[in-house]
């Protein structure tokens, strides 16, 4: 499994090479950093210094694991997302601290190999910036799988004895010291920030080290544009990639622009877990007058096929112009469903709008064309509420 993770990831960064060769694009490689007057000083893999300058520049270094001085990693035994994609043997039981995006994407990877995971989180709500009834449903699947959760829990230290690992921490019942196999550290990401302006070059950043940037990804310094994991905004490949692309296009003249109101997010558990748009709980305390229409799984012909009937789609309108505020997904391939409603905001489109699209039967998407139906009373394969 591991080798094949390796190949795959080989040809992806291959493939990449390849596409700057093809597109003229020079690979100047080393570690670069911003001087005054638009220079870049790159320091080459033997030392070697060179200076090149440029009419443009993008930042777009990225972000790297936080770490946390109480559990230091220590080789293939503590270790962050890295590591954890490591490993050569299915290990017996794993610690994973902070039930986010990664400790539960890593850590549903190892449970369905057959590892005992335990996710110490401390926050006292599971995945806050998921709709509530999402979340809801999250956990009872993560945990029907095995999983095991500990909200409001505080981690003390770790150490290493005899090749496994002692975790402390901390919840309403007092202190606990348990021993596991591996232990992986996900509570969350920092920009990678540290050297890339020289101290003559006064790009600002507030003091979490995040470039400050307008809409457009522009620096205080002109010419100077930041992008990414570095700027504010979710930490998401896609959203640095496109970020990237409108600046290229603005850099050539042209009138780019991103829509941050219409960013798909998506946890690649098993079931999914996929969202756009605004949770039910933000909608409410926004006073906006709305209505949900919810669509599960098992009512689906297709997902009961496959099998895998495990979770839902739900929709919210906006009661006053039928405009969509916000979809949620949970279930089978529930990140690739989630484009249509994606497509379906970015056209400002309204909920009826799917409710009159033809959906092929039987497929997973008829699921999001009920939900869409359900938010109107008006599903066809599941009972509705009252119409007001
Ligand atoms: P995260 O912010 O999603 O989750 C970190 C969790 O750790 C939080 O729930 C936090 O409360 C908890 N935490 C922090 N300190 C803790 C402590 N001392 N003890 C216990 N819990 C603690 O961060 P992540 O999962 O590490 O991911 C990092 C970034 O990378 C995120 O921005 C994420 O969106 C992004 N990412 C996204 C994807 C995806 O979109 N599928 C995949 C990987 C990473």
């Amino acid at each position: 499994m591991i080798s094949r993770k390796d190949k795959i990831v080989q040809e992806l960064t291959g493939g990449i090479a390849m596409l700057f060769k093809q597109n003229g694009i020079d690979w100047l490689q080393g570690e670069g950093q911003l001087l005054a007057d638009m220079q870049v000083k790159i320091t080459a893999l033997d030392g070697a210094e060179s200076v090149v300058s440029a009419g443009n520049v993008i930042i777009a270094t990225g972000s790297v694991p936080i770490a946390l001085s109480a559990t230091p990693l220590e080789g293939n035994i503590v270790v962050d997302s890295a590591g954890a994609l490591d490993w050569e043997s299915i290990p017996g039981s794993v610690c994973v601290i902070g039930a986010g995006v990664i400790g539960l994407e890593l850590g549903s990877v190892w449970r369905r190999m057959g590892t005992e995971v335990v996710l110490l989180e401390a926050q006292d709500t599971f995945l806050p910036m998921v709709d509530g009834a999402i979340a809801k449903e999250a956990k009872r699947a993560f945990e029907k799988q095995g999983l095991k959760i500990l909200l409001s829990t505080r981690v003390m230290g770790s150490t290493v004895k005899k090749g496994k690992v002692v975790v402390s921490y901390q919840d309403a019942e007092g202190e606990h010291e348990q021993t596991f196999d591996k232990l992986i550290v996900a509570v969350g990401r920092r920009a990678f920030t540290d050297s890339v302006c020289a101290s003559e070059v006064d790009v600002q950043q507030d003091e979490r080290g995040l470039f400050h940037v307008n809409e457009h990804c522009e620096t205080n310094v002109p010419h100077v544009y930041a992008i990414g994991d570095v700027v504010r905004g979710p930490m998401l490949a896609h959203k640095g990639s496109e970020e990237g692309v409108m600046v290229a296009e603005r850099i050539a003249g042209e009138h780019a622009s991103i829509n941050y109101d219409v960013m798909p997010n998506v946890i690649y558990t098993h079931p999914e877990v996929a969202w756009v748009g605004k949770t039910e709980e933000q909608i409410k305390s926004e006073g906006i007058d709305f209505q949900v229409g919810s669509f599960p799984f098992a009512a689906s012909g297709r997902a009961k096929a496959k099998g895998d009937t495990t979770g839902m789609v739900k929709i919210i309108r906006d009661k006053s112009n039928d405009r969509i505020l916000g979809a949620h997904i949970i279930g089978p391939s529930a990140s690739e469903l989630l484009a249509q409603c994606v497509l379906a905001m970015e056209f400002d489109g309204t909920v009826e709008d799917i409710a009159h699209t033809i959906h092929a039967h039987p497929t997973l998407s008829e699921a999001v064309h009920e939900a869409a139906l359900a938010a109107d009373g008006r599903a066809i394969h599941i009972g509705n509420r009252k119409r007001k």
